[in-house]
């Protein structure tokens, strides 16, 4: 399979790592936008959050666990933003399930 997400995670492609365990991988967002933007990602290959299901959601409850960890290693105490992109309408881009980190700065307005 080609998928750019799963060659970061296999060490294949080089990236900044920010967070590590059993369940994901984090990384500097090569495009940063924000001061803070980090991208979280399973490491499973699901391909979006639209494909989570009884089988695989503790990838998604073990990464939202390791949110709050990532958050405090990157000193983002005074608040983030996470957001997942989800398909066409969605502009997802890399068809790996993954979280955007953002922060370390007010953020623009919210769209929700
Ligand atoms: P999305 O548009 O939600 O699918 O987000 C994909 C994100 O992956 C974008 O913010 C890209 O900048 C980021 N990205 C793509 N390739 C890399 C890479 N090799 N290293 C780090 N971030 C990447």
């Amino acid at each position: 399979m080609d998928c750019i997400f799963c060659a970061i995670i296999a060490g294949e492609i080089p990236s900044t790592k920010v967070w590590e365990d059993e369940y994901c991988y984090a990384f500097k967002d090569i495009a940063p936008l924000a001061k803070e933007h980090t991208v979280i990602v399973p490491k499973a290959h699901i391909e979006s959050a639209d494909k989570i299901y009884a089988g695989n959601s503790v990838y998604v409850a073990k990464i939202f666990e390791a949110i709050p960890k990532i958050a405090a290693a990157l000193d983002l105490g005074d608040g983030y933003r996470v957001i997942t992109n989800i398909g066409e309408n969605g502009c997802q881009s890399v068809k790996h399930l993954h979280f955007h980190l953002l922060g370390g700065e007010k953020l623009p307005e919210k769209i929700v």
